[in-house]
């Protein structure tokens, strides 16, 4: 299983050392980070814009599979039958489902047990003594799921038993330090790595969970669909009102995003002063469309104008232009901000 950060990619390395035949599974959720929003705002445009499982792929010289989850995904983070981390983080939940839809892709494909970069005490939640049994057991990957980088202080699996991978080969790595796998990546010649451990996904964010627990207490219900996490990632949400909110594009990039979804949500930008698009999500009459276009206008260049003119497309065909006084910042509370 790989994540596109250094522990995966260092399992996956220790047992090919071993003359295994190994190649890469990645599931895309949908909620992680790598890619999107660095492909979408215009600041982040130097930063890379690899998708690190395949890089990580390309480095070791192994064929990557990148499964998509989305779909069924969404129960996990639903439902999660162990709860959640600090924020909608279902890592439990979550690490036994990957498990398992490696192991059923594993037999499907005739490949003899699972790899995972997983070390005891390197996560709160999923990477604990305690729990890393639960998702072997969960998944039903059982004894067929090796964790090269912590094998030594864990009971021996099958392919150890049976001698496929030489035990004493592998690792008894413990805690949340770092220092063994960067010390065994530069054994190996690996110098380029995502930072810190990689694999890092948009549930893990304060801000982000915030917004997604929001956009259920709106819609009275927990589901989501996919262009519902992507515009979580982008724009700021401010919700005046539970029944609405208005997602303001922050730089041109995020604009451009936004753009493209101009046909499914009324939508606002300024002809008058340069500044941002914005989605208006939610029911909203013309009080409610009003306050969204002062935010459009306090949030561009004619933030001190007297009057910013507002251009509104309902995604019902009403079109308008009204002139607006941007608001101040004083009279945007601070709850509004999501
Ligand atoms: S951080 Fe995200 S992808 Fe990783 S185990 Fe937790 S929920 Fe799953």
């Amino acid at each position: 299983m790989i994540s596109g950060g250094l522990d995966s990619m260092l399992a996956t390395r220790v047992i090919q050392e071993q003359g295994i035949h190994v190649e890469g599974i990645n599931f895309f959720t949908g909620f992680c980070v790598e890619g999107h929003t660095h492909a979408i705002r215009r600041q982040d445009q130097k930063k890379q814009k690899r998708n690190n499982a395949l890089w990580v792929a390309e480095q070791l010289g192994i064929k990557l599979h990148i499964i998509d989850v989305i779909e069924e995904y969404k129960d996990i983070v639903i439902n999660p039958k162990h709860g959640y981390g600090s924020n909608l983080n279902p890592c439990l939940d979550c690490k036994g489902f990957m498990v398992k839809k490696a192991h059923e892709w594993a037999v499907e494909n005739g490949f003899d047990f699972i790899i995972t970069g997983e070390v005891v005490g390197q996560r709160p939640m999923s990477q604990r003594r305690d729990t890393m049994p639960v998702i072997a057991r969960e998944s039903g990957a059982n004894d067929l799921l090796v964790r090269p980088l912590s094998a030594k202080i864990l009971p021996p699996t099958l392919p150890e038993r049976e001698g496929w991978i030489d035990r004493e080969a592998l690792f008894d790595f413990n805690g949340r330090g770092r220092r063994p796998q960067i010390a065994l990546a530069e054994r190996y010649g690996l110098h380029d790595y995502a930072q810190p451990a990689g694999g890092c996904c948009f549930l893990t964010d304060a801000q982000y969970s915030a917004k997604l627990a929001d956009l259920w207490q709106a819609r009275g219900n927990r589901e989501y669909e996919f262009d519902d996490i992507m515009l979580l990632k982008v724009g700021r949400h401010l919700r005046p009102d539970p029944g609405f909110k208005v997602i303001i594009g922050r730089e041109e990039g995020e604009n451009h995003y936004l753009e493209g979804y101009r046909k499914r949500f009324t939508h606002l930008f300024s002809p008058s002063h340069p500044g941002p698009f914005a989605l208006i999500d939610g029911i909203a009459g013309p009080e409610e469309e009003e306050t969204a276009a002062r935010l459009v206008a306090r949030f561009g260049k004619g933030r001190d104008a007297d009057r910013v003119a507002v251009e509104i497309h309902s995604v019902d065909g009403r079109d308008r232009t009204i002139e607006v006084v941007p608001l101040s910042d004083a009279e945007i509370p601070q709850d509004w901000y999501l």
